[in-house]
């Protein structure tokens, strides 16, 4: 008796829209990334860490471009305003 064929579990990526938070995966950000870029979003480097950064993963600060990482060592508040 043959064996049932498994497909196993896919990953839906693919799936993310402009303006959406950064996905934690690798793979995941890939993708993501290439649909920020497509729908014109440009990255801008972050100030404190030097780390390339889309707008959303930025916060307004002072000083310029600071990302949401960066903000939140610095602020102790892991989600600002
Ligand atoms: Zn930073």
């Amino acid at each position: 008796m043959p064996k049932p064929f498994h497909l196993g579990h896919i990953d839906m990526v693919g799936d993310y829209k402009p303006g959406d938070p950064r996905p934690e995966g690798y793979m995941d950000w890939h993708e993501w990334a290439r649909v920020q870029t497509e729908a014109g979003l440009r990255q801008v480097r972050c100030g404190v860490c030097s780390k390339w950064k889309f707008p959303q993963e930025l916060s307004a600060h002072p000083e310029g471009a600071v990302c949401l990482e960066c903000h939140g060592e610095r602020t102790g508040d892991p989600c600002p305003s």
